[in-house]
């Protein structure tokens, strides 16, 4: 019997010791399944902010994208979805903007962490909590939103060596960890461009993330309705180390303290959208954030906030540029929509 028990990092090694270093992939999803199940990473206090936090405008639009897409889909019958949703702001918010445009889904929330199912609950008490997509209702088309969730699934690494290509495994040395270069992989599942790389190149791939967007992708395709990604990452597929860890709004070493650090990777958009466009889907973008908000009208609600506000003005300046410029063009959008539904505003 090997018993589950002890601190992450005793496990970890423990599993090393017994079967051998293993993938990046592996030791990313124990490290994250621990670090959000644990703690609310989200605010000023914890270890980073995302857009649903610096202000309620992020929130707001992309319920009036949804509640647009549903209206012009000839408003049918729809559930509306938030995968990895943190501590339910823009699900509180969206479903704010949705009410206004006369459009009140049941929400369902996609969400792993027991801790962050707690936050969600106190603003969004009535929603269907789900541990994947599989349990998402049949009935009725979906309108799905994630943002910053892709970032946080596990990615597998390529590390291009004289010898071939390897993928990269995590080793474990008394209680230090650190990545090694591992089982020889066939140059066939490097992309051809970039067979040749220089060694040391390192290649991403996130499967888990693939996978996620080819299920619902599936279910778009029989029950109608559209996903919006929105995170960051690029255009792929690229060469490049992303994968990174941050605590207290700081970088950190993503082979330290496994599950206390949180650990992202950029999200590759293009593989993302292949992969919609594979099941049969319709993939717009990726456009930057900014843009993308400035055509969903931020300027106006942040005109009509200031105006309800008058002694919040400079803030909401403040936020809007930062959603705006400040995330910079490092933070994209992309749509899926079931062919028969219309082409998802912002994207043009
Ligand atoms: N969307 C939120 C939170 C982003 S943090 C925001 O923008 O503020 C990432 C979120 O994804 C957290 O809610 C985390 O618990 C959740 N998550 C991470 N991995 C997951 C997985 N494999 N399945 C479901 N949820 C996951």
């Amino acid at each position: 019997m090997i018993a589950g028990e002890g601190a992450l990092p005793e496990r970890l090694a423990r599993a090393i010791a017994l079967a051998g270093p293993m993938p990046v992939s592996q030791f990313m999803a124990a490290a994250n399944a621990h670090y959000y199940a644990t703690r609310d990473p989200l605010g000023a206090a914890g270890d980073f902010v995302t857009a649903p936090e610096i202000s309620q405008m992020f929130g707001e639009l992309v319920g009036l994208w949804c509640a647009d897409l549903w209206d012009r889909a000839g408003r049918p019958h729809c559930h509306w979805v938030e995968l990895g949703p943190g501590r339910g702001t823009l699900a509180a918010d969206a479903r704010r903007s949705m009410a206004k445009a006369g459009f009140a889904p049941a929400i369902h929330l996609v969400e792993t962490s027991p801790t962050l199912r707690a936050a969600q609950a106190e603003r969004v008490a009535d929603a269907t909590w789900h541990d994947g997509v599989e349990t998402l209702p049949t009935d009725g088309a979906l309108l799905v939103v994630a943002n910053e969730f892709f970032d946080a699934l596990p990615i597998r690494q390529m590390v291009a060596t004289p010898a071939g290509w390897r993928e990269r495994l995590v080793a474990c040395q008394d209680t230090l960890f650190l990545p090694i270069a591992g089982k020889g992989v066939p140059a066939v599942v490097v992309p051809e461009p970039l067979r040749d790389a220089a060694p040391g190149s390192v290649l991403e791939v996130s499967p888990a993330s693939v996978a996620i967007v080819r299920a619902l992708t599936v279910r778009l395709m029989r029950q109608g309705g559209a996903m919006l990604v929105v995170d960051y990452g690029h255009e792929g597929p690229l060469l490049g180390e992303t994968l990174q860890a941050v605590r207290g709004h700081g970088f950190a070493n993503p082979y330290e303290t496994p599950g206390e650090v949180d650990l992202s990777a950029h999200v590759d958009f293009t593989t993302l959208a292949a992969a919609a466009q594979v099941a049969g889907a319709v993939a717009w973008g990726p456009v930057e954030q900014g843009e993308w908000l400035v055509k969903l009208g931020i300027d106006a609600r942040a005109a009509a906030l200031a105006r309800s506000s008058p002694d919040r003005a400079e803030a909401i300046v403040a936020d809007r540029a930062r959603l705006v410029q400040g995330m910079g063009s490092l933070f994209k959008a992309m749509a899926v929509t079931a062919p028969a539904w219309p082409q998802p505003a912002g994207f043009a």
